[in-house]
């Protein structure tokens, strides 16, 4: 069974050492993404020459207001990688301004990623679906992965449509209507993710390995068997990294 990973904090586990250990010896295809630009390299260094986990060069929304002067800095390693990520927009903050500044920075990093067009990026949507769907708009020149995405089914549809793909992870499968969100994605744009150490596993964050819950339950919502569902989403995720 191949597994995948689109979204993985690796450099955040106190044991990163023994988990990039793992990831090869597992085989576990994993995307290592980042918060800030300024451990972009740090994240590089320890992964490279790793056959099975790429560095993806990141600025998470909720760190935006005291880290956008790194934006800077982004822009000018975003030759070194292939993999964009964690970015895009959170709206829990009710703050206008903080949006506002989430939504320019944003809207720099596409620009900047579709003028290179070879870029997979891992985004962050909460409360801001809408939002986020909207900006990114429809023949993005790159892959578009919605991380966690956790609804409207209105907003679902639309980013269905402009060709988006979806990284499920353990926690998103817990509830009913987390189930029936996943339900809703068509099979050919589902892939996977770990959300490590974020989110956890019985009492554990959660690791790369991990996948393998949510595959279980793609299983079960798709009426097929592991091995099946495992193949389907290998498939998705080798158009999703053939697509940019
Ligand atoms: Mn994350």
């Amino acid at each position: 069974m191949r597994l995948s990973d689109t979204h993985c904090h690796l450099d955040l586990y106190p044991d990163y050492a023994g988990l990039i250990e793992e990831v090869e010896r597992e085989r576990i295809y994993t995307v290592a993404v980042t918060n800030t630009p300024s451990v972009f390299r740090r994240c590089l260094a320890l992964t490279e020459g790793r056959r099975f986990i790429r560095a993806a060069l990141g600025l998470h929304p909720q760190l935006v207001r005291q880290r956008h002067r790194e934006l800077d800095l982004m822009i000018e390693m975003l030759g070194e990688t292939r993999y964009i990520g964690e970015v895009g927009l959170d709206f829990v903050t009710k703050d206008d301004a903080e949006r506002a500044l989430q939504k320019e920075v944003f809207r720099k990093v596409l620009d900047r990623c579709a003028a290179s067009g070879d870029k997979v990026l891992t985004i962050h949507s909460r409360r801001a679906a809408a939002e986020v769907v909207g900006l990114i708009g429809g023949g993005y020149n790159g892959t578009i992965i919605l991380h966690w995405f956790s609804g409207p089914h209105k907003v679902l549809e639309k980013a269905v449509e402009q060709g988006y793909f979806f990284s499920v992870n353990p926690a998103m499968v817990l509830s009913a209507k987390g189930l029936e969100l996943v339900a809703a994605i068509p099979r050919e744009r589902v892939l996977t993710e770990s959300d490590g150490p974020f989110v956890t596993v019985g009492e554990k964050p959660a690791r790369p390995r991990d996948v393998g819950r949510v595959i279980a339950e793609l299983a079960g919502i798709w009426n097929v068997s592991g091995d099946e569902a495992a193949s389907r989403v290998h498939e998705n995720f080798r158009t999703a990294l053939a697509n940019a």
